[in-house]
Parts: C-alpha cells; sequence; structure tokens
C-alpha cells in the first residue's frame, strides 16, 4: 500500500462511492405510503414500533400497556417515558433512532423534554402525509435501488408469541392443539399484519409459516385471507400438498415477489429432521383429542423439508429468522443456525438467506455459509442490537465467508428508523473493511468492493432483484 494512503480519505470515498452505487435492503417491514398515510402515526406510535422502544424502553421497564393505552393524557405519556429513555442512551437502538431523527427531521433526541415533543409529533406527521417523503429519505438520500419487504405476519404465529410462557399455556404445541382452536377467527385475523409495497423501491418476501400448522380448521381462514385458494376443501395429506404447491407456482409467477420467509423460530426449533408422509398424514386421519405434540411437529417438520425442495425448484430463495427471537418465551439455544444444517444439506439447489446473524450464534451462521454454496448471511437486525457484537461479528465473517454472501438489511418499519441504522451500519462495515485496509490484508479497492456488494450487488444476484 502506498504511505500516502489516508484511511480518513478511503472512509469518505467509501461513504460516496455508497451515495452513487445505491443500495439494497435485503430485508424489512417498511409501511406502505398509503397505510402510513391512513395510520398517521405520531410519535407515540412512531416510537412504539421502534426496536428502542420494542427492545430497550420495555426492558427498561416502561409500563407498556398503560403508556400506550389510548385513554392516557399526551403529558403523562412524556412523565413516564422521558426518565426511561434517558437510560437506554448508550444502546445502538438509541443511536439508531437518534441518527433516523436526527437526520430527517433535524431533531435531536437527546433534547426531547415535556416542552418540545409536540415539534416532533408534528413533525413525524406532516412526513406521513407529503407525497413525496419515502422518495425523500429512501432514494434521495440512501439511493435505495431495491429491498425484500417482509410482507405478512398471520395472527396465530403473533398470537402464540405473546401467549405461550404466560399462563398455562405451556408450548407452541400446546398452543395449537389446545389453544388455537378456541380462539375469535376475527380476533385471530385482527392481529394478522400486512404491508404494502407502494412508494417503495423494493420486491418482497412471502411468509410460509402458516402453511406449517395449517391443518386444523380453526387455522383454514387464516390460509385463505394470507394465500386464497379453497384450503377449506382440504381434507387430507395429498390434498394439501396440492394446495402449498398451488400457492408456491403463484409466488414464483408475480414478479413482486421474490423470496419465502420463515419467523417459525419465534415458537418452535429450527431442527426439521426427514419425516415420514405416514407420520405426516396423521393429523387428518386421527381425532384431534388423540394427536400428540409430535404429530404437530412431525406436520410441520414434513411440510418445510417439501417448500424448501420445491422453493429450490422454481428458483426461490428462503429466508429464515435465525437466532434470538425478540419477544416471547422461547430460549436462544434453540434458534441457533445449526440446526438448520440437515435441511441446507437436504436442499443444495435452494439458497437460504439466514438472518440476522443467527445472533448472538453468529459463528454458526459463518460455518454454513462456508459450508455450503447454497447459505448467504444476512446482517439484517444484527447491526442494530449491537454495535460492538455486529463489529466483532463483521470481522470474522469477512475473514472466513467470501464477499459475495454477506447482505445487509434495514429491519425497520418507519423510513426514518431505516436511515438510522443504514447510517449505523454503513461506519460498521466501512470501520471494519478499514481496518483490513490499514493491515493490508485487502487493496482500498478490495474494500468498496466488499462494500457495493454488502450493501447492493449481493441481495441484487440473490433475488434476482
Ligand atoms: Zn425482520
Amino acid at each position: 500500500m502506498s504511505s500516502a494512503f489516508s484511511l480518513s480519505q478511503w472512509r469518505e470515498t467509501a461513504r460516496n462511492r455508497l451515495r452513487e452505487h445505491g443500495i439494497v435492503d435485503a430485508h424489512h417491514h417498511t409501511l406502505g405510503q398509503s397505510q402510513r398515510r391512513e395510520r398517521n402515526p405520531g410519535l407515540w406510535d412512531w416510537l412504539s414500533e421502534s426496536y428502542l422502544f420494542l427492545v430497550s424502553i420495555r426492558a427498561a421497564g416502561l409500563e407498556v400497556d398503560k403508556f400506550l393505552d389510548p385513554g392516557v393524557p399526551d403529558n403523562h405519556r412524556a412523565q413516564m417515558l422521558l426518565p426511561i429513555l434517558k437510560l437506554t442512551r448508550a444502546t445502538t437502538y438509541y443511536r439508531i433512532v437518534w441518527e433516523g431523527l436526527r437526520t430527517a427531521f433535524d431533531f435531536d433526541l437527546n433534547t426531547l423534554d415535556e416542552s418540545n415533543w409536540q415539534v416532533l409529533d408534528e413533525l413525524i406527521r406532516l412526513a406521513n402525509q407529503q407525497d413525496d417523503w419515502f422518495d425523500e429519505i429512501l432514494v434521495r438520500r440512501m439511493n435505495q435501488r431495491s429491498g425484500v419487504l417482509d410482507r405478512q405476519v398471520g395472527g396465530t404465529l403473533t398470537d402464540a408469541i405473546m401467549t405461550i410462557g404466560a399462563g398455562d399455556v405451556a408450548d407452541w404445541d400446546n398452543y395449537i392443539l389446545k389453544v388455537r382452536p378456541t380462539r375469535d377467527a376475527n380476533e385471530m385475523a385482527a392481529k394478522t399484519k400486512k404491508r404494502s409495497l407502494d412508494g417503495q423501491p423494493s420486491k418482497a418476501s412471502v411468509k410460509i409459516d402458516s402453511l406449517l400448522y395449517g391443518w386444523p380448521q380453526s387455522v383454514r381462514s387464516e390460509l385463505q385471507d394470507l394465500f386464497g385458494g379453497n384450503p377449506e376443501e382440504v381434507r387430507d395429506l395429498d390434498g394439501y400438498l396440492n394446495y402449498v404447491d398451488g400457492i408456491l407456482e403463484q409466488i414464483s409467477a408475480d414478479r413482486q415477489l421474490v423470496a419465502l420467509k420463515s419467523a417459525i423460530v419465534g415458537v418452535r426449533s429450527l431442527h426439521f429432521p426427514l419425516v415420514d408422509k405416514a407420520r405426516a398424514q396423521r393429523v387428518f386421519r386421527e381425532p384431534v383429542e388423540h394427536l400428540t405434540a409430535e404429530d404437530v411437529t412431525s406436520f410441520e417438520d414434513f411440510i418445510m423439508n417439501h417448500i424448501c425442495r420445491r422453493a429450490g425448484e422454481r428458483g426461490l430463495p428462503i429466508q429464515f429468522h435465525t437466532g434470538s427471537p425478540f419477544a416471547g418465551a422461547h430460549p436462544d439455544r434453540y434458534c441457533a443456525p445449526s440446526f438448520l444444517t440437515g435441511l441446507i444439506a437436504r436442499c443444495p439447489e435452494t439458497r437460504f438467506d439466514l438472518m440476522h446473524g443467527g445472533y448472538p450464534y453468529w459463528g454458526e451462521s459463518a460455518t454454513l455459509a462456508v459450508r455450503f454454496p447454497n447459505v448467504y448471511l444476512n446482517l439484517a437486525w444484527l447491526t442494530m442490537i449491537s454495535d460492538s457484537e455486529a463489529r466483532v461479528a463483521l470481522r470474522s465473517w469477512l475473514d472466513q465467508v467470501p464477499a459475495n454472501k454477506i447482505m445487509w438489511g434495514g429491519d425497520c418499519v418507519f423510513v426514518e428508523e431505516t436511515y438510522g441504522t443504514y447510517l449505523v451500519s454503513r461506519e460498521q462495515v466501512i470501520d471494519v473493511l478499514g481496518e483490513k485496509i490499514s493491515r493490508s490484508e485487502i487493496s482500498p479497492d478490495d474494500g468498496l468492493v466488499c462494500l457495493q456488494r454488502i450493501f447492493c450487488d449481493n441481495a441484487k444476484e440473490l433475488f434476482a432483484l
């Protein structure tokens, strides 16, 4: 390396290069422009969707239900929140929201108090109604070229994550066999979340989890709502597989849909062993009162293997939430990425996107990405969980994983938080690449290529964006 090399100059070059080259958000939950206009979030609602709120503020002890109760006066809300918000200032989640609000609205979150929260509230509401707001943040400032929106989550999964571990609902199998059939269909439908793509430079992925537990009659309306067709008429496993295949055919024919997605790890392990067809058929053949936890699990295992095989045949990558779920009672250790090893090995034609680095097991994600050509790593959420852990993981990944296999994702609901996440993640990646350049492990040009690959080209290739 020439002695005239300046790391700070390279860092500036890297930022400019990314600005020109553009980025792809390989996993996000952004609320569509018309959905946001209609919902018209103010400061409290905006905050309630942020990771800062969902993780740090909740963990610090805010009485969340009371805080979000529509009957609580705004000033009382400010009094509840402000002292707790201060306790979260050192967290990466805080820094992301601080960056996002500062760059989007020129508002310094450190100055938030009982006399000025209305200013920020009004700025957010104005942005909701501004026609070119998404363009301003996502296109003009971030140069987002495309992305993969997580389009929906079924009400069953949302309800189960909040229910299991509370009261006498011991686990997922118990929930599916005993609790789910007693739930009111409309209440469950209200818990289903859908995102629209309008206003976003993005394509979408389709969550397949409802198909893993779609055999009870009580879940069929959720299938109909999310995937269409006539799931009510399905009476046996062959009929069910026909239904699943029809859905996968529709997805692969839709140019807006570029991947499948699973977040089932929120309630069960990522171990999906091969199961005999006869074993999986029991859920259709036996009376419900005779079914056991093993029947529920076997059906899920069978369908997951079937879907992953079909995804490979149809060229659809599948995104897996790996690592800690951010809510609920399911232990982290069952969410470790290496549980997916058998499934990955059995489906060499299927490309697997391991999301969130499998945090806190990011080393396991890396060993899978080097053992199997069909495994990719996604930084979504990992860069937000902890700045220091993300840097350690990145250092290790870049030491062992080829540069075509790592992607970045924003993982946020509102574009301002996505912007904050992008700025924080960008500096993490630039810092780690800069260290490698300083040690002459890679050239400054190699560093720029890696940066472009991580933030744009790799996701573009994987999802054919
Ligand atoms: Zn996500």
